[in-house]
């Protein structure tokens, strides 16, 4: 799709009325003005530094956001590896069983020299997370089925408290299955 520079993107047409103008497309209201740019303009200018963006929907240049990200990150609590929970790399879906494998990924991807340690330079560099366990929760026949029940029926038919029971048990027999980037960093150990 042709894209018009942001500053030509669109025009103004009434008090409050903007016109894009590749498509054509009239905008109305408050955010008119940037709305109709955004229509099919591009190189919004980023809403930190004020440089054109480019790419379309972002709100902010590659570098301001790549040095809101690093802001975050440093700001999360750096904690130990605890042996059991997944690692992950920020904002990216690669996750790892262990600080070893983030060790070999870093190494196999080049990033780190071939004899290197994992260190806390590295864990920082790339962003290492811990993840936190994502379990189903405990199942609950009567919220799951409460569409099916009529009104008159206080509770499911049949023995559906033994089902729950069953289900419920298998559930906590499993152990963590699912994990979900959490709110802490790596916290490199010497010995590692
Ligand atoms: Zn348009
Ligand atoms: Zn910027």
């Amino acid at each position: 799709m042709k894209t018009m520079p942001w500053n030509e993107a669109a025009k103004q047409e009434t008090h409050e009325g903007w016109v894009c103008c590749t498509c054509k497309k009239f905008y109305f209201g408050e955010c008119a003005e940037r709305t109709a740019r955004y229509c099919c303009g591009r190189g919004r200018p980023c809403d930190e530094c004020g440089k054109p963006t480019n790419v379309k929907h972002k709100t902010r240049c590659d570098t301001c956001q790549h040095d809101r990200d690093k802001k975050t990150y440093m700001n999360m609590q750096p904690v130990v590896w605890d042996g059991e929970q997944m690692l992950c790399a920020y904002q990216d879906d690669k996750y790892f069983s262990h600080p070893d494998a983030v060790l070999e990924w870093l190494i196999d991807e080049e990033m780190i020299p071939e004899d290197s340690n994992l260190t806390q330079e590295a864990a920082e560099k790339f962003q290492i997370i811990l993840c936190e366990p994502h379990n189903p929760s405990q199942w609950e026949v009567c919220e799951e089925f409460q569409d099916y029940m009529p009104e008159e029926m206080s509770e499911p038919p049949g023995d559906w408290e033994k089902a729950e029971k069953a289900v419920n048990d298998w559930l906590s027999s499993c152990g963590d299955w699912c994990w979900m980037p959490g709110k802490n960093r790596l916290l490199v150990e010497s010995s590692q």
